[in-house]
């Protein structure tokens, strides 16, 4: 291959301008992304070499070295993992392969800050090196070629790179940075190490550099620098020395990991730049032994519902990395969760059709399901710490530091990941009930989604046998309903949901608890008891003298509604639309519609208030199929919905006005 010019992919050029130009804020986090990079390709290179032991060459050790040259300014981080060929090199260095990318792109505002922020949730892994460096070289050779078949990638993080074929005898990369001059700290070795430290102390790699001695002889251990000496007059020594634990983090006991380690971690294999909001650390023992870690992130990445969305667990068994996204360690409906299950059973060479049958892997799902499940669980339980009520006895509640800290994260999770959260409704039979207890709405009593079911239950009516709620599209659509109105008057309380998930998810869930979960937009209202003898009476006689205008009504209406009643649910409003009990919600068959999917032809049930003038005028009006029609149209208005022919609804109230 001779020296050729390539452009980068367009998406490429576009983040290496991101990168460039917003990233400087927290320029050190590139060496993290590098050495995560290399750890990956030695990860990569040790489950190859289990098929095929040829690919150690004879050089068995997996190491990353970082070494720079002051005098040439540069910064170059070398792994002996299983490199890049040439053509790899294009396609890997070239392009972006994550699926969403473009979309991702164009969500990107121009305005720094925001973006900056986004492109944290993206991930820019290699192309980071372009905060510190104006010019990088990648010199690499894949792990089993000849030597002659080496590559030398360089670009200025512009438009475009070069590649050409070069001799290299070792195998593995080398990432070589030309920092730019606002970079020159780190070509220092106290400061390359206090970042490592920070960021990449829990690689399970050896991460090496090369010790320094001072020119009067003397060694100097890390740490030692701040005797009074300046590093500076120190000269190498050609001796290697292994500056992090090498020791992968999940393997330590909890208690010598610090909270901040924990973050770092989870940093580095999720590239979030955010910490996450919790997690959990547990050695699992019993027919399976495996050590889970695994961490909810505070925010939801920008390809959230992507459904083809890599899993976000890494399976290692034995401490030997086996895969990425293994989707068979949790359920689609908590991809969002990070982490790694380190397994002691399976087999070294499982694949990816064995873990889907293995009992073990199903007992590691089982199990990691209901840790996340409990950690959810354990948030929302110190939500929100009110006041412990009455108690004479002058103790006040003590809440410690702990607690404290979980306050509102649950809102936080479930503002991010509610939604996904209640596709396990229909996913995880086994859980359904726990995770019914998780899910929170908006409600009647609180326009902010913290209202759960149990909060629901404990303020219902004396005398209420259901749990109410509507579906709509928005909270101002479903708390203006008419359908609630005689619930206001009642004052009982109404879950409002506005996810578009809701109506699905509804669909597994009939009740809470023992308590039945009603739409008051289904069928006719029961308020049962908490519906006075007087008021069954009125309803009743009202249904009975309003029985020749319903006839007339349903005549006129006889297209477009199923059937014509008298209702006792409205107060204000004249008219509104319900489903027979048994049927598709409006505004479900409304999002078919949208999507373009067929919606079972159910016509809704008209339902009419006898006690608003509107209605009583009807009767014997020359104007009485218009105002059907517009009773009608106005009804499904209200709740967001279009009449069939909007301009024949114009065109009828603008005849009355007239
Ligand atoms: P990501 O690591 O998220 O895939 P990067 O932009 O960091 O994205 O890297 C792109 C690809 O380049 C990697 O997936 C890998 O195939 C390749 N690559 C990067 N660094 C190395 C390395 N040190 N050794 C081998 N391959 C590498």
């Amino acid at each position: 291959m001779s020296k050729q010019t390539l452009s980068f992919q367009a998406e490429v050029a576009q983040l290496l301008h991101l990168v460039t130009h917003s990233l400087y804020s927290n320029q050190e986090i590139f060496l993290r992304e590098l050495i995560s990079n290399a750890s990956d390709a030695c990860d990569k290179l040790r489950f190859e070499a289990l098929n095929n032991n040829a690919l150690y060459e004879d050089a068995p050790d997996l190491q990353v070295r970082v070494t720079f040259d002051q005098a040439a300014k540069t910064l170059t981080i070398t792994d002996t993992g299983i490199g890049m060929s040439q053509q790899e090199a294009i396609d890997h260095l070239g392009t972006i392969a994550k699926s969403g990318t473009k979309d991702f792109m164009g969500k990107l505002s121009g305005d720094q800050k925001q973006d900056a922020q986004l492109i944290g949730q993206f991930g820019v892994g290699f192309y980071s090196g372009f905060i510190v460096a104006d010019r990088i070289t990648v010199e690499s050779r894949r792990a089993g070629l000849p030597a002659d078949q080496g590559v030398r990638w360089v670009s200025g993080g512009t438009g475009d790179f070069e590649v050409e074929a070069i001799t290299r005898a070792e195998r593995g990369t080398s990432i070589i940075l030309h920092l730019r001059d606002d970079a020159e700290e780190y070509l220092n070795a106290w400061k390359l190490k206090s970042v490592i430290a920070k960021y990449s102390d829990h690689i399970s790699l050896p991460i090496l550099m090369e010790k320094e001695e001072w020119k009067d002889g003397e060694l100097i251990t890390p740490g030692d620098e701040a005797g009074g000496r300046q590093p500076g007059g120190m000269v190498k020594t050609g001796e290697w020395e292994t500056i992090n634990k090498a020791s992968a983090l999940w393997t330590r006991p909890k208690k010598d990991i610090t909270e901040e380690q924990y973050a770092e971690f989870y940093k580095a294999i999720s590239h979030d730049h955010e910490a996450p909001l919790t997690w959990a650390h547990n050695r699992v023992e019993g027919n399976t032994e495996y050590t889970q870690l695994l961490y909810i992130p505070a925010k939801a990445p920008f390809d959230l519902w992507n459904r083809d969305k890599k899993a976000g667990v890494k399976l290692y068994v034995k401490r030997v990395f086996i895969m990425d996204d293994a989707e068979a360690l949790m359920p689609t409906y908590l991809r969002f969760v990070k982490g790694v299950i380190d397994s002691a059973d399976l087999p070294l060479n499982v694949s990816r059709e064995l873990l889907q049958e293995s009992r073990d892997v199903r007992a590691i799902r089982e199990g990691s399901t209901k840790r996340v499940l409990g950690m959810l669980e354990d948030l929302a339980k110190h939500d929100k710490h009110e006041a412990a009520a009455g108690g004479d006895d002058g103790v006040t509640d003590v809440v410690d530091a702990d607690d404290k800290a979980k306050e509102g994260k649950y809102t936080a999770f479930y503002a991010e990941f509610g939604s996904v959260l209640k596709e396990g409704l229909g996913e995880d039979f086994g859980n359904r009930e726990r995770l019914a207890k998780l899910l929170r709405f908006a409600s009647t009593a609180s326009d902010a989604v913290t209202v759960g079911f149990a909060d629901y239950k404990a303020r219902m009516k004396e005398g209420q046998e259901a749990i109410y709620y509507i579906t709509a599209d928005t909270l101002a659509a479903a708390k203006n309903s008419p359908q609630l109105e005689v619930f206001k008057k009642k004052g009982i309380e109404v879950l409002l949901m506005t996810d578009r998930v809701d109506e699905w998810a509804l669909n597994y869930l009939h009740e809470f608890d023992g308590t039945p979960l009603q739409s008051v937009a289904k069928g006719a209202v029961d308020l049962g008891t908490l519906q006075d003898e007087a008021e069954k009476k009125a309803a009743e006689e009202a249904a009975e003298a309003f029985k020749p205008l319903l006839a007339k009504l349903k005549e006129a209406l006889k297209d477009k509604a199923e059937d014509v009643r008298v209702t006792t649910r409205l107060v204000d409003s004249p008219a509104c639309l319900v489903v027979q009990d048994d049927g598709m919600s409006t505004q479900l068959a409304r999002m078919l519609k949208q999507a373009g999917q067929q919606a079972p032809q159910s016509k809704p049930v008209l339902e009419v208030n006898a006690e608003h003038a509107l209605v009583k005028k009807l009767d014997g009006s020359v104007h009485f199929h218009d105002l059907a029609h517009i009773l009608f149209d106005q009804a499904l208005l209200a709740e967001g919905g279009l009449p069939e022919d909007p301009a024949a609804y114009v065109r009828r109230v603008n005849a009355l006005l007239v």
